[in-house]
């Protein structure tokens, strides 16, 4: 069965949607960087608290104004103080400075540098509008208010907001687990000599280690399997009775050590799929007892294209319990270089989105696009998306483009 890209994205976010949720535990705001929140934020208080000024400067009644341009200063308001006391006289402004309290009369602030001291006391240059640089209660955040959704993703400036909540530990969903492993009688760890002249590294699994723990996933290393059966067989099972998802690679494509395939018709439900996309044409997916599988092509760029376009979208849309922000921005510039490209599936080659020298914005090719070429990664900041249908494509022609997320940086 060849499927389409967007029909098999389709059909591993449609068993997402009914997996079940993670369970929930309480962190401190300082160990919830990139964690989800597992239910809805509500603000305890109003942000700001308190009626502000933006600016140093005077603070002053407008029903004053027309009378004089020049009020003398009554007193000075600094950020801090308590202004239940305060006597202001009619007729006379008040000195503020940014964060202090403004008081209830007060109908704006007036900056500094629009005003001139005279000695019969503050001259106002220009003309002051109703509410100027008075920063309002609740203005960026009102008491009671939900201020992030379940399934939020906690970046540095959502916990910054939290922060000024006075919010000091939240309920976060708890890490996904992910078990993966390595298959091929090829592969050695790195950091070892090369065991003989047939041998590669087991780069693979040091890439996906870098990439779940860039998604922040508990990783459950289960090193390199041999293109053997019945230890394929076993690793699944261990995997399965410890994560919520299981990745390999190698091992899925229709070569004579590809033996996944066997050991996993007999322990899940496991749809070999031949995906209309290059690189990565073989892929598993399905599930053994409750962790879905992802069984990834082992040629290094394929793991990397599969895990980004494929796995990623799983991994949050799991991670969240959310689809809701999963399509990928994409815009069409034109190439700045011939692209090579045969018909019948969707490429994802490596590009270099750039400015050309009237301030458009082009893309060039990495160059050599195989599947065991992972420099066509390096210089990258983009997929050049290249539709199904297409051929070769001449320079200057409309081609799509999807920068790369955080996820490749
Ligand atoms: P396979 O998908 O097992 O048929 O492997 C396809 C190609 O990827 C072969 O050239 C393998 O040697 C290579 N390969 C498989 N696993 C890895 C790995 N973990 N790291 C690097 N290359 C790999
Ligand atoms: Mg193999």
């Amino acid at each position: 069965m060849l499927l389409t890209f967007e029909q098999a994205k389709q059909k591993i976010l449609q068993e997402a949607l009914t997996a079940k949720p993670l369970a929930r535990e309480k962190v401190s705001l300082h160990d919830a960087l990139k964690r989800i929140s597992a239910e809805p934020i509500i603000s305890p208080i109003n942000v700001p608290g308190f009626n502000n000024s933006a600016m140093d400067g005077y603070a002053v009644r407008l029903s004053d104004i027309p009378t004089s341009k020049v009020l003398p200063q009554a007193g000075t308001v600094l950020a801090g103080d308590d202004i239940s006391d305060l006597n202001w006289p009619n007729g006379t402004c008040l000195r503020i400075m940014t964060g202090a309290p403004v008081p209830a009369e007060a109908d704006a602030v007036v900056m500094q540098e629009e005003t001139e001291k005279t000695p019969a006391g503050i001259l106002f240059l220009n003309d002051i509008k109703m509410g100027n640089n008075i920063r309002r209660v609740g203005e960026d955040v009102k008491k009671d208010s939900v201020v992030f959704p379940q399934g939020k993703q906690l970046t540095i400036p959502t916990l910054s907001t939290l922060a000024t909540l006075g919010i000091s530990e939240l309920v976060v969903f708890k890490k996904l687990r992910v078990a993966l492993f390595s298959t091929g009688n090829e592969l050695t760890p790195i950091g070892q000599p090369i065991a003989n002249s047939g041998a590669i590294y087991d780069s693979n699994r040091f890439t996906l280690i870098l990439l779940l723990t860039q998604l922040n996933c508990e990783i459950i290393d289960l090193g390199i399997i041999p293109d053997d059966p019945m230890k394929i067989k076993q690793a699944l099972e261990t995997a399965a009775s410890q994560a919520d998802l299981i990745i390999t690679s190698g091992g899925v494509s229709v070569g004579d050590a590809d033996y996944t395939k066997t050991a996993l018709e007999e322990l899940g439900e496991i749809n070999f799929w031949k995906i209309a996309m290059k690189p990565g044409k073989p892929f598993a997916f399905g599930k053994i007892g409750h962790a879905l599988f992802c069984g990834l092509p082992g040629n290094p760029v394929s793991t990397l294209v599969t895990f980004y376009q494929l796995v990623q979208p799983l991994i949050l849309a799991l991670s969240t319990h959310n689809q809701a922000t999963l399509i990928p921005l994409s815009f069409k510039v034109k190439t700045a270089t011939p692209l090579k490209k045969s018909i019948g599936r969707l490429d994802f080659q490596r590009g270099i989105l750039q400015t050309d020298i009237n301030g458009e914005l082009e893309v060039a090719t990495t160059g050599k696009q195989g599947s065991h070429i992972t420099q066509s990664f390096n210089y990258a900041n983009c997929f050049i998306v290249l539709e199904q249908h297409r051929g070769d494509i001449k320079k200057g022609e409309l081609v799509t483009v999807e920068p790369f997320n955080a996820l490749l940086k």
